[in-house]
């Protein structure tokens, strides 16, 4: 804290200097910084696994950080049987309500989705700073900027906060992760109108970011993100993948939406699930980077025909 408030310092004397401050972050981080507030209110309630106390706190929270911005959430309860037994989770759902009592009824153009669960680990301490409470904060910056902009693309909008994402052994396996998502797609392939995209936010505030787009995004969604990134002079922080990636969208392109995982590179990094993984790895400058594309892409997307 100390140290950001000497940054601070060092800002307003370059802005009282000339127009250097300006010159140097264009954009400033305004978005960034209320993210990353967002992202310290839910890393403060602790470690949240499934069915944890602290889980319940954060869906709280979002809920009523979503209201105040205009928008109405509902719970998305439900069980599963786990190699640790029957365990109960719950998606979180939100829509722009601008004082429409028929939120619920009207069919949506885009998703917007990232997961709000922490990995489970038995005898350490893991926040899950990047892996995802910063998508988390990203989310609501984007829901209160949308609402606040753009109420009209708001209302094309549905957002979710995905349970479960982490798989409670290891690794993501068909019967193991993916908890909240599978579940939530479920219900997709039986409605008469489906979205026509979806944007997913995993790890998207690492200080040093790098995001990778899974090798088989659509060509459509790939291309929309990478001429965002462009047009927010933050092209090299954005490229494709070597592969596929299973993620939360995985279950929703099975259901035939069409998904864009913005997901940071976690391949061969030290940090990503171990306890590294704290609040000294994210940047309100990579949050702001992250929420200015993906606002472009959902811009450009709900505006096509
Ligand atoms: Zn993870």
């Amino acid at each position: 804290m100390r140290a950001r408030l000497l940054l601070l310092g060092i800002g307003a004397a370059a802005l009282g200097g000339g127009g250097y401050w300006w010159w140097s972050a264009p954009h400033g981080s305004r978005h960034g910084q209320a993210a990353l507030a967002q992202t310290e209110a839910i890393l403060a309630l602790g470690p949240r696994p499934p069915g944890s106390n602290a889980l319940q706190a954060v869906r709280e929270r979002l809920r009523s950080q979503l209201q105040a911005a205009g928008w109405v959430s509902v719970g998305q309860p439900f069980e599963r049987s786990t190699t640790l037994g029957m365990m109960k989770f719950e998606n979180l759902r939100a829509r722009f309500a601008d004082g429409d009592a028929d939120a619920w009824q009207r069919p949506v153009k885009g998703l917007l989705c990232a997961h709000m669960d922490s990995k489970l680990f038995k005898h350490e301490v893991f926040l899950g700073a990047d892996d995802a409470a910063s998508a988390c904060g990203a989310m609501l910056e984007i829901a209160r900027v949308l609402a606040q902009d753009s109420p009209q693309l708001a209302k094309q909008m549905e957002l979710v906060f995905f349970d479960g994402e982490e798989a409670l052994e290891e690794n993501i396996t068909a019967f193991d992760g993916l908890y909240g998502s599978r579940h939530y797609a479920s219900a997709w392939p039986e409605a008469a109108a489906k979205p026509a995209f979806g944007v997913l936010l995993d790890m998207v505030g690492h200080k040093d970011l790098a995001i990778r787009l899974p090798s088989d995004t659509p060509d459509s969604l790939r291309d929309a993100v990478l001429a965002a990134a462009k047009k927010e002079g933050a092209g090299k922080h954005f490229d494709v993948a070597q592969g596929a990636i299973i993620d939360d969208h995985t279950p929703l392109v099975r259901a035939g939406i069409p998904m864009v995982d913005i997901i940071g590179d976690f391949s061969n990094r030290h940090w990503w699930h171990t306890p590294a993984d704290s609040r000294s790895l994210l940047s309100a400058d990579s949050l702001e980077i992250s929420i200015r594309v993906t606002l472009d892409v959902l811009d450009g997307q709900l505006k096509r025909q």
